[in-house]
């Protein structure tokens, strides 16, 4: 993961509450905006950010296909400024800023859809984040930058592919198995176990479970 150069063009903003619309659009510019200003962020706030990013995107997703699943990564996909390229590579994903393209490249190893929409959207956050990572993970109580990137990253994956409010409705009407919750939401049935701890629905074992109490980075909240 590596930048040649910083992009400098403001894209417009996207409107996040316009029912009806059958295409929104989005920028990357309306979604960093979700990161306060000048504000010392703890690990947890972090989190907490990249859940907002998440669920707005999420919003977008609802105004535009209503509750049809899964997640479409064509919301990532379509942003200007962004290309998906598919490489031999070995990473499951990785991002550059194309100085000739002026976009962001994201290029992601031949995957199986689950992983690949993951990694697509494991790379998309590092993209948002671009620029305030020093803001964003200064906070090393608990781990180094580079890890709480990462954890961010993938929390931010597993938040948009897995909204918590569709997981919950799935589980409510007794779609519970991993497997089947997996092949719902087209991810892995790693990404569903964390997403079921992560929310408190079940112990990650898709058995039902009075668990609530994930740590502190599993289930943030903001301060
Ligand atoms: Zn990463």
């Amino acid at each position: 993961m590596y930048y040649s150069a910083t992009p400098s063009k403001t894209l417009p903003k996207f409107r996040r509450h316009q029912p009806g619309l059958p295409r929104v659009p989005i920028t990357l510019t309306a979604l960093r905006a979700l990161v306060p200003a000048n504000t010392r962020i703890t690990a947890t706030t972090a989190l907490a950010i990249a859940g907002k990013q998440a669920d707005a995107l999420v919003g977008l997703h609802a105004a535009r296909d209503g509750s049809r699943l899964p997640i479409s990564e064509s919301l990532i996909t379509g942003i200007r400024r962004l290309r998906v390229i598919d490489t031999d590579q070995r990473l499951p994903g990785s991002h550059a800023w194309n100085t000739t393209t002026r976009q962001f490249n994201i290029e992601l190893a031949k995957t199986e859809a689950p992983e690949r929409r993951f990694a697509l959207t494991h790379e998309f956050k590092h993209i948002l984040d671009y620029g305030r990572t020093a803001q964003l993970y200064a906070d090393s109580s608990i781990m180094s930058a580079a890890e709480l990137s990462e954890l961010a990253a993938d929390f931010f994956a597993a938040n948009f592919l897995v909204p918590t409010q569709w997981l919950t409705a799935a589980w409510n009407v007794g779609t519970r198995t991993t497997k089947e919750l997996a092949r719902l939401f087209l991810v892995s049935e790693h990404v569903i176990r964390d997403r079921l701890e992560q929310t408190g629905l079940a112990s990650g074992d898709g058995s039902p479970s009075s668990n609530t109490n994930g740590t502190e980075l599993s289930s943030p909240t903001p301060k």
